[in-house]
């Protein structure tokens, strides 16, 4: 997650790396915000093995800002981008992602609070995903 100036959560340190070759996974609710905010799914959002991702641009997410090392879109961004550094592993569900620098600041409380969001958007991808595949 990206950190706004004028929402600086004190627990991130600006540095960008999770927009950097970005994986993130987009909802079907995620791709409606960002369309509603004015952006083209073509433009910030790329078919990968069935699953919608947002799209890399040199190597950094399409909303990441260079210039001012920030998200374009942060009131709207993806759920998994509010809900990192907890990200989920196979095998191992929810855990605090070492990428990032500030992971140690998650508390038990709130990883176990944003790993069942997490478990339940990534469920909804998946259903989401059979649900376009039927329907080819
Ligand atoms: S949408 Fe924003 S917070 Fe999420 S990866 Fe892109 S730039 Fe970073
Ligand atoms: S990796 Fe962590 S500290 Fe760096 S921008 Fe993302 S959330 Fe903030």
């Amino acid at each position: 997650m990206m950190c706004d100036g004028s929402l600086l959560s004190v627990r991130c340190s600006n540095c960008g790396k999770c927009c950097e070759k970005t994986e993130m996974e987009l909802s079907r609710e995620d791709i409606e915000r960002l369309e509603e905010a004015g952006f083209r799914r073509e433009e910030f959002a790329v078919l990968d093995g069935g699953v919608t991702r947002l799209r890399n641009v040199d190597g950094w997410c399409y909303f990441y800002s260079l210039a001012d090392t920030k998200c374009r879109v942060y009131r709207k961004r993806p759920l998994g981008c509010y809900l990192y550094p907890v990200v989920h592993l196979v095998n191992e569900g929810a855990i605090v992602d070492e990428l990032c620098p500030m992971g140690q600041t998650i508390s038990e409380q709130e990883l176990r609070t944003k790993g069942k969001i997490l478990d339940k958007l990534l469920k909804e991808i998946d259903n989401e995903r059979a649900c376009d595949m039927l329907n080819y």
